[in-house]
Formats: structure tokens, sequence, C-alpha cells
């Protein structure tokens, strides 16, 4: 597919990391993957994705961490964040990755369809770019 848009899903959780990146792939979008905050920033500098799906519980520093580094760094300031966080009690946390340039905040479990209206918001994708979504969504 022409114009395919490429995703970088930072999760540590390998379970939901790979329904992330089915679904994603199944929605028409390339993937890529990190499951460690470092990660995320290696792989954002050498992919260069559209938009990164970035978790903030990790092993080793934390999503907001990682974002303030990517958004620190000229060649990847320029790529939307989606945090996603398990925590929605911890403000704060949420607080400094919006901060930190996260620009949408995700909470889990999210849902298919809350995950394809932030990437459609962000990316403006083509409704002929996309592949058919499921009419449900899934947790
Ligand atoms: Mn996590």
């Amino acid at each position: 597919m022409a114009g395919k848009k490429k995703i970088l899903i930072v999760e540590d959780n390998s379970d939901i990391r790979k329904l992330m990146v089915f679904f994603l792939e199944r929605m028409g979008y390339d993937v890529v993957e990190a499951a460690t905050g470092l990660a995320a920033i290696e792989r954002g500098r050498a992919t260069l994705p559209d938009l990164i799906t970035m978790d903030l519980g990790l092993p080793d520093i934390p999503g907001d961490e990682a974002t303030a580094r990517l958004k620190a760094d000229p060649s990847t300031k320029h790529i939307p964040v989606i945090a996603i966080t398990a925590y929605y009690k911890e403000a704060p946390l949420v607080e400094s990755a919006v901060a930190a340039g996260a620009c949408e905040v995700l909470y889990k479990p999210i849902t298919l369809r809350s995950l394809d209206d932030a990437l459609r918001r962000l990316l403006t994708v083509k409704p002929n770019e996309r592949a058919l979504l499921p009419t449900t969504a899934h947790g």
C-alpha cells in the first residue's frame, strides 16, 4: 500500500504489544516495536515513525522520560506521541508525559476504537487508505 504510515509501539507487556501489533497491521500500518524506554529512543531515532504509542510504565526509564528525550532530539521532536497508562490515579506521571510533549493520553484497558480514533486524529489518514475495521472494540 502506498503511503503506509509507520507506528512505533512502545509497550513492555508482550501480550499487549502483540495485540497492538496485530490490530495496527490489520488497520494497514507499518509497525515497529520497542519493549523498553531506551529501546524506544533507539527505535525512534533509527526508524523515524509517523507516530509513537508510549506506555508510561516501562522497566528501565519511564515513558514520560523517554518522551522527553525524543522531544529533545531534533530528529524525532516532530513525531506525535500518544501516552498510554494503566495508572489513572497517578496524575503526576500523566502530567509529566504531557509536559514532555505527549499530545494524547489513553488509559488501559485501551479499546481498538479509541486507539483508531486517536491515530486518525493525529495522522489524518484518508478513509480509503485504511483497512476495514472490526465493528466492535476490544480491550
Ligand atoms: Mn508497562
